[in-house]
This record gives C-alpha cells, sequence and structure tokens, in this order.
C-alpha cells in the first residue's frame, strides 16, 4: 500500500517512511491511495470475532506486507490488552468507553499501534527517530506511554502552560526516560504551530529524523477505526440504524470512524459533537470554512481551532460538500451546555460521563430529534477523573480514583518552559 500527500506534490510513500516521516515534504498529510471494502459476510459474522481479529483484518491491507503478519498480529494484541465496554443509557443512547487504557484516554490504542509499529521499523537502525507530540491534554499522556522505553525513540512533548488538567500534566511530565515534557508559554495551537514549523526546519532536519505523533501520523490514526467496528459488534443484533457521535478536535477519530464505514461497516451517520471550538460546526452550516485560533473550554483536548484531519475528510468524500453533509452532522455545545449534561447524565442514568463524553452525549440528543429511531453511540473518550475539578463540581459527589491514575499523583512534574521557536529548535539540539 502507497501513501499520497493531500497536498499532491510530494512523492508516493509506502507505510514504513509514511510512519517515519508522519507530514509529508509539501506539508500534506497522507492519505492511503486505496480503500478495499471487506466482505460484507465480515459484517455479518462479525459478532463471533475476537477485537484482534477484526482489528488485524481492518488494518492489514493499510500496513501490507511491510509488517509480517505474525508480528502486525502481536502488535494488535498487546496494543488492544484492555476492554472497550458498551453502556446503553437507554434504547437510543448507549456510549463506547474508550478509557480503559494506561492513560484512560482513548488515544491510547493509536499511540500503542504507532510506537510498535515505529519500534518494529527502527529496530535495525542506528539513527534515532525523535517523536514530536504538541497535546492539548491527551495525546501528550498517551504517546508518552505507548513510547516509553521503545528503543531508538525519542519523545519531545509540547503542551500549552495552565491549560491541560493537573492529571494531565502528572501525566507528561513524570515518566522520565526517552521521554522530555516542554511546558509552552501559549495556546494548544502555538504548539501545534511549533511542531509544523520543526518538520520544515532543514536546520533541524538534517541533523535528526523527526516525526509526528499527533493523529497526523497515519499509524496513530488508522487503528482509531477499530472502535467503530467493536461497537457495532456488540450492538447490531439489537439496533439496525447506528450513528455515532464523535467529540472532536482534530477530527481524526471521527474521520477513522469514516474509514470504517469505507471499509464497509454499515454507520448510517456520524455526528462530530464540538465545543465551542466550533470551525466545522459552521462549516456545515455554511459551506465557509474559516480556522480561528482556539478557546479554551472544560473540554480541552478538544480546543482545537484548525482540525488538522478536516483535509482528510475532504478526501473521503472527494471535496464534495453535498456528500458529506449527508453522511455528518455537527453541533456545538458550551461549557454550561456541557456541565447540564454531565449532571443529566448523572441523574437519569447514574453514569459519570468526563466533559467530551458529555458533548458527545449532546450531539446524540441534538441528532435524535429529528432521527429518532436510530441508535446513538457517543465515544467516551476520557475517564472522568481526569477531569476531576470539573466532573466533582457538577455531580457533588466524591470520585475514586482508578490505579493508572493514583500511580502518578505523587510523582513529581519534571518540564522546561519555553515561550518561542528558537527556544524549541534550541531544546531540540542541545
Ligand atoms: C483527543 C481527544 C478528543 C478529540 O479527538 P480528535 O481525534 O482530535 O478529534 C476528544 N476527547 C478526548 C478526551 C481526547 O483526548
Amino acid at each position: 500500500m502507497k501513501y499520497y500527500s493531500l497536498n499532491k506534490k510530494a512523492p508516493n510513500i509506502s507505510f514504513k517512511d509514511a510512519v517515519i516521516k508522519g507530514l509529508a515534504p509539501d506539508k500534506g498529510l497522507y492519505f492511503p491511495e486505496r480503500i478495499t471494502p471487506l466482505p460484507k459476510a465480515f459484517f455479518d459474522n462479525i459478532a463471533h470475532v475476537s477485537n484482534s481479529e477484526i482489528a488485524f483484518e481492518a488494518i492489514k491491507q493499510f500496513v501490507s506486507s511491510e509488517i509480517p503478519e505474525d508480528i502486525l498480529k502481536t502488535i494488535i494484541e498487546e496494543t488492544l490488552s484492555f476492554e472497550f465496554p458498551i453502556v446503553e443509557l437507554n434504547e437510543n443512547i448507549s456510549t463506547l468507553e474508550l478509557f480503559h487504557g494506561p492513560t484512560m484516554a482513548f488515544k491510547d490504542v493509536g499511540a500503542r499501534f504507532m510506537a510498535r509499529c515505529l519500534g518494529y521499523f527502527n529496530q535495525n537502525n542506528t539513527n534515532e527517530v525523535t517523536v514530536l507530540v504538541a497535546t492539548s491534554g491527551d495525546t501528550g499522556a498517551a504517546v508518552a506511554n505507548g513510547f516509553l522505553g521503545v528503543k531508538g525513540v525519542k519523545v519531545v512533548i509540547l503542551y500549552p502552560s495552565g491549560k491541560v488538567s493537573d492529571i494531565q500534566e502528572k501525566q507528561l511530565t513524570t515518566l522520565g526516560q526517552n521521554i522530555s515534557a516542554l511546558e509552552v508559554k501559549g495556546t494548544f495551537d502555538d504548539c501545534q504551530a511549533m511542531v509544523k514549523n520543526a518538520f520544515l526546519d532543514e536546520n533541524l532536519t538534517s541533523k535528526m529524523q523527526l516525526t509526528s505523533a499527533n493523529s497526523i501520523n497515519v499509524a496513530r490514526w488508522l487503528p482509531q477505526l477499530f472502535y467503530f467496528m467493536f461497537a457495532y459488534k456488540k450492538l447490531h443484533t439489537k439496533y439496525k440504524d447506528i450513528v455515532f457521535s464523535v467529540p472532536s478536535g482534530n477530527f481524526g477519530n471521527v474521520c477513522a470512524g469514516m474509514m470504517a464505514q469505507q471499509l464497509g461497516l454499515p454507520i448510517k451517520h456520524f455526528i462530530a459533537s464540538n465545543n465551542e471550538n466550533n470551525v466545522v460546526t459552521e462549516y456545515l452550516n455554511t459551506q465557509l470554512y474559516h480556522p480561528k485560533p482556539s478557546l479554551q473550554t472544560i473540554s480541552n483536548a478538544m480546543d482545537v481551532g484548525n482540525p488538522s484531519n478536516f483535509i482528510r475528510i475532504q478526501e473521503i468524500y472527494k471535496n464534495k460538500f453535498e456528500s458529506l453533509k449527508e453522511n455528518m452532522s455537527s453541533f456545538s455545545f458550551s461549557d454550561d451546555e456541557t456541565k447540564a449534561a454531565i449532571l443529566e447524565i448523572y441523574s437519569h442514568y447514574n453514569y459519570v460521563a468526563d466533559p467530551h463524553g458529555a458533548v458527545g452525549y449532546l450531539g446524540c440528543k441534538a441528532y435524535l430529534e429529528n432521527n429518532p429511531n436510530t441508535h446513538c453511540v457517543f465515544l467516551e473518550t476520557a475517564h472522568p477523573t481526569k477531569f476531576l475539578d470539573v466532573v466533582e463540581g457538577v455531580i457533588k459527589t466524591k470520585q475514586a480514583l482508578p490505579k493508572q491514575i493514583q500511580s502518578v499523583i505523587g510523582k513529581d512534574k519534571v518540564a522546561t518552559i519555553i515561550s518561542t521557536y528558537d527556544e524549541f529548535r534550541a531544546f531540540l539540539l542541545r
């Protein structure tokens, strides 16, 4: 399988090279040349297939022969070594819990898969690879954890100072080994811009092999398509028309869901649920795409003003606005609405949602108003205790901390403070 750059001004490359490079030299995101749907029988029988087998069948065409099948199977089994439970709230709404991994955010799967692929590709290589990752909270933790101790790979995390939760900050800054954290005086967009600049900086790229572990990277992005298959596997015998509400920031997750649909998974519709960072909601309403600076909200992993994966979504729908609009709705919600949703989910269903999941829940409700005969699955993308202040403040009930969170709380933060791109470059070259 070859990958092409969506800017169409760079050569097509293999999966391996796409994973190592991250972004194409023309700044484009990579996209697979072909998507071959799986046979209908695969989806008809999916209830009897293990998660690892589903994942293997779904991803193998994108990896093709570059990782031998037995190694790819092992990578998948290690990546998926935790549960993906469905909780039905009522006959129209379920949630798919994606927070049972080591950092309790859905990004664990993509990060673990990518780390193992890169570790495999890099095993005989003496040149160290440096993974740069800008994070609005969860990516950094998942990537750091996924890559911890992987030989030949260094990870540098950039996070916006004061804009991630305390627990997230601990998860980013306490690992040590091959992981370093940079606390950036600025916003997530500033962090993302620094990473993008680094990739274009020949002064750096001539001296070191840089790659990205944001959902720009195909090995981070594509495995997210598994989730939609796992949910379908559990719900399709009971519910006919299944739609997904995906709390969205950089739009990698929802775009991966669309890839699952391209592979033949019978998904009726997607809902991209946003906080007040509403570039895509506005686009679907007006057909005008206006990236904006990001606004800080209580669902901070979705504070993205210029979603990097939107261009992949455009590609899937061949840049046809009407086709996209038929298959995806988008709604945007304020922090007050999100808090009210957390309370509603708790009081009606005795379920504790995190702010991102709550935005997803609101997306389901908005969609169900006009489509009452569908079953909407909102993705619970982070464990509620990662946003302890908000969640406990709303439901006024103390939450027990899971072991993954307890293990970082007492550790000491180690981070280097930077403000400018020059400081970032100096850090990398030190
Ligand atoms: C990253 C993240 C999102 C947004 O996912 P995208 O793929 O960037 O759209 C939503 N919720 C949580 C908790 C996240 O960490």
